[in-house]
């Protein structure tokens, strides 16, 4: 049975803010207390999830009915039969509140659009039209504020499979980051579109990204602690509306104090350690998050999911992480970032992968398709020479790394253009041993 922490699946940051006008601060309050009401949902989500149902039962009865293999329906058995509950009528009473928060905050934002774009996500949220949502939401020009509300349906999704997880985050947009998000974006979107990728690849319609201070993540972003996310993953909204990759700073913070800084002091040598610094690290975790977003967006295929199966979550992330690291030796080539940068993010990188491979057992069950995409990408670095181990001390040779990452994306987008499940499956099994 997967193992879920305790603790109440809520966590408000409290960054220091931009300066916001009275009218945006009085919105962000009621976002805010809109998040918080999430919590019970997601919670009641966690304890029916411990109830095993038969995935073969699921399959079977999906055949007859697909609303037991959409993302947003609750699988239950009611006196012996197996029912389909969409989430809107199951958590209708829990999402009324939210609902009129969200209302609430649009009939007072001086934001027309930002306004219009609450209301229908607090509609859909009672009616289960998610798309209609999106639409809104990709199609709103970039603001102040930002919100994500409702079922969060996402690769990671492993725990809840092939479900979706209710969640929220409320952040505020961070100017300067931004701006350099959306640099990275030129370069590699024109970079990336020099070189041949495989006919099955879906282009969205558009790409946001946003670097936001996060305020609060409720549900299952306050378990999983994204650092960075694209959305949405349906390809058929993405070649409708678009995508948004969004990173957030604080879970940034977060996750290079608790995994990445005592992992790093741990595997690398006294010489290596002292070339990178605390803020090197920081700057290169967010970095390879930013251009693993990016790669995500790059990377949309048109039957992947259906294709590979359940290895698809993870060899689409890996490959997402790959293409990212390979895209920065765009930045690099057009003097966006330095060497020293590149490789922090290389660093950063490898010390959360053994992060996540050493905490596999204590870990929660909601990032064991990363744990899997770790070991898959160490054991290939270790096979081609790129990394060496000595005394317990991993040793890089960074160059080798390169050419490591070129051989080894290719052979994922490869998997995610054409690849069988028997392909997926046997790739896998060779690099997680
Ligand atoms: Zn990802």
């Amino acid at each position: 049975m997967a193992k879920v922490s305790r603790d109440e699946p809520l966590l408000e940051f409290n960054p220091k803010l931009p300066k916001l006008s009275k009218n945006e601060q009085a919105v962000l309050k009621l976002l805010v207390e809109a998040g918080r009401l999430i919590v019970p949902i997601y919670l009641e989500q966690e304890k029916l999830a411990q109830v095993k149902i038969d995935k073969a039962e699921i399959e079977r009865s999906a055949k007859k009915d697909p609303s037991f293999s959409s993302p947003y329906t609750s699988v239950e058995r009611l006196n012996g039969k197996l029912v389909a509950i969409p989430y809107h009528i199951k958590y209708a009473a829990p999402l009324k509140p939210v609902a009129d928060k969200l209302n609430e905050a649009a009939n007072i934002s001086d934001n027309k659009e930002f306004g219009k774009a609450l209301k229908i996500q607090a509609k859909v949220l009672l009616d289960g039209n998610y798309e209609k949502a999106w639409e809104a939401w990709l199609k709103m020009k970039p603001n102040s504020l930002d919100i994500s509300i409702g079922p969060l349906h996402h690769l990671a999704n492993q725990f809840f499979f092939p479900k979706a997880a209710y969640h929220a985050w409320v952040g505020v947009m961070e100017k300067e980051g931004t701006i350099r998000f959306n640099n990275y974006k030129t370069v590699t979107l024109s970079a990336r579109r020099k070189t041949l990728t495989p006919k099955e690849r879906i282009d969205p319609a558009s790409i946001k990204a946003i670097v936001l201070d996060a305020v609060l993540f409720a549900g299952i972003m306050a378990r999983t602690k994204f650092v960075g996310l694209t959305l949405p993953i349906d390809v058929n909204v993405v070649e409708k509306y678009g995508v948004q990759a969004t990173l957030f700073n604080q879970p940034n913070d977060l996750r290079l104090k608790d995994q990445i800084l005592p992992t790093f002091n741990k595997i690398f040598s006294k010489g290596f350690k002292e070339g990178f610094s605390k803020e090197d690290l920081r700057r290169g975790y967010l970095r390879s998050a930013a251009l693993h977003d990016l790669a995500h967006s790059y990377l949309y295929y048109k039957n992947a999911a259906k294709n590979l199966g359940d290895d698809f979550y993870t060899v689409s992330e890996l490959a997402a992480t790959v293409l990212g690291l390979r895209l920065a030796g765009y930045l690099l080539l057009k003097d966006r970032i330095t060497e020293k940068m590149l490789e922090s993010m290389i660093v950063a990188f490898i010390s959360r992968s053994v992060y996540l491979m050493r905490e596999e057992d204590k870990d929660n069950k909601l990032m064991s398709n990363y744990t899997l995409g770790s070991r898959i990408f160490m054991n290939f670095m270790f096979e081609s020479g790129a990394l060496k181990e000595f005394k317990d001390l991993i040793i890089v040779n960074f160059t080798k790394v390169f050419v490591s990452i070129n051989d080894l994306s290719s052979m994922l987008e490869s998997l995610l253009a054409h690849g069988t499940k028997v392909d997926a499956g046997s790739f896998v099994k060779k690099y997680s041993q």
